[in-house]
């Protein structure tokens, strides 16, 4: 059996959920279990309303009728005959959110946002199931927060996996054949109290792989807007090429330094079972795509490019000049663990500890209150963090040479630069 991932770029309006549909009857008399995520941005309109909750702006009512009116749209464009019972079921999804319009939020603000933001999941299949029950497939809607469990860490929750393996293995499994074609959302999953819970912006790909691993699929397809995975961004290097075969190892590689193709915990669960990965495009789905397996030979040949915009540079220091020791890192460490910021590159001198980081610059700016405390701290905004694997020197030499260079590493295989403007920095 196989397992399809489809994004929200691959659903974002009516044609293309179409194509999905075209698809999904390419395959049919194949078992299948297919994830899929929101419809294009409607997770972002999805914060839109939990910000509009957590402070209570007045603005709900609106944001849910955008949300509504979008899929609404969606579905008179697909259907002939009266949808008005799927409308309303996706309004009636807004049942618990509406009820907190006019009044002050005091509950907690995660587990609202993974209430709120599963909508988005719930709606796309609902619509998707619909339509491919048009088409003649038999489809089955399953709810993965029945399958997916994880603990209580909302907005990243993480998976329980001998819960999941249990559930998915007595509730799917008996239903996966070739005369059925499972839909499912990904992203959404539930802790031990059945409230709802979300794997992390992007979740989709893992949502796929938990459910490949669990099912022991033969392969796991994530059908994306480009060829397979590409050496670079495309909207950078006009000149990027697609690798035909990754490793598990390279595209770990790869999702870790940032590059945006997979989520970074999609190929364990893969590796795991060595369940082949293929990155297919929606657009040309009979094309070949990129390979990503155990054995796949990674082309050394040709770098590959991650470049992270709107990084912050963070100089912690030592306020007597003392050296930066273990155990100031520890507590460093510790600061940053306490306000969730990935550190993306780091490196320490005798007094300084300096990092890079991408996050929101509230929670930037509270970290560094709190280093403060102890530290001298000063910052820059505005960098970009350039990853090359299997770079040669000349590569090197052709990086914009207009910026400075704030830091730079190199192993055998990865070189990485920090690349931002001097006049910028500032004293936290
Ligand atoms: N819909 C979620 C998001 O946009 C999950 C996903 O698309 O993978 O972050
Ligand atoms: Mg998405």
């Amino acid at each position: 059996m196989q397992v399809f991932k489809f994004g929200g770029a691959s659903v974002k309006d009516a044609d293309a959920v179409r194509n999905v549909t075209t698809i999904l009857n390419m395959y049919k008399r194949q078992p299948l279990v297919v994830i899929i995520s929101a419809m294009g941005k409607s997770t972002n309109a999805l914060e839109a309303i939990h910000h509009s909750i957590i402070t209570n702006d007045g603005k709900l009512d609106q944001h849910i009728t955008t949300f509504n009116t979008f899929h609404y749209g969606i579905i008179d464009s697909l259907f002939q005959l009266d949808r008005t019972w799927l409308k309303e079921h996706i309004a009636h999804l807004f049942t618990d959110v509406r009820s907190l319009s006019g009044k002050k939020f005091t509950g907690n603000p995660d587990k609202l946002y993974d209430q709120v933001v599963s909508i988005g999941e719930l709606s796309s299949t609902l619509i998707i199931d619909n339509h491919l029950k048009c088409s003649g497939l038999n489809s089955i809607w399953v709810d993965a927060r029945n399958l997916i469990k994880t603990d209580s860490n909302h907005k990243e929750g993480r998976i329980n996996w001998a819960d999941t393996e249990r559930l998915i293995k007595s509730q799917l499994m008996p239903n996966v054949s070739e005369n059925s074609v499972i839909i499912t959302q990904g992203f959404i999953a539930s802790d031990q109290n059945n409230h709802t819970t979300t794997l992390g912006r992007e979740g989709s790909d893992y949502s796929a792989a938990i459910f490949a691993n669990c099912l022991n699929a033969h392969t796991m397809i994530i059908w994306k807007d480009v060829p397979g995975v590409l050496n670079a961004d495309p909207r950078i290097y006009p000149n990027a090429v697609k690798l035909n075969e990754v490793s598990y190892h390279e595209a770990i590689e790869l999702a870790y330094y940032g590059a945006s193709v997979i989520h970074p915990r999609t190929i364990q669960p893969l590796q795991r079972k060595e369940i082949k990965m293929w990155v297919k495009s929606f657009v040309a789905p009979e094309a070949l795509g990129t390979l990503i397996s155990k054995d796949a030979i990674t082309n050394t040949e040709i770098p590959s490019y991650i470049n992270q915009k709107g990084q912050w540079l963070i100089t912690i220091a030592t306020r007597d000049l003392s050296f930066i020791v273990e155990e100031h890192l520890s507590h460093i460490f510790e600061i940053f663990s306490k306000h969730k910021v990935k550190i993306d590159i780091m490196q320490n001198s005798a007094i300084h500890f300096t990092v890079a980081v991408h996050n929101l610059e509230w929670r930037l700016l509270a970290l560094m209150e709190d280093l403060k405390e102890i530290f001298q701290v000063k910052y820059n905004t505005n960098a970009e963090l350039i990853t090359i694997r299997h770079y040669n020197d000349s590569i090197i030499k052709e990086l914009n040479t207009d910026r400075v260079v704030f830091m730079e590493q190199k192993t055998r295989e990865t070189y990485r630069v920090l690349l931002g403007e001097k006049e910028n920095q500032k004293n936290s």
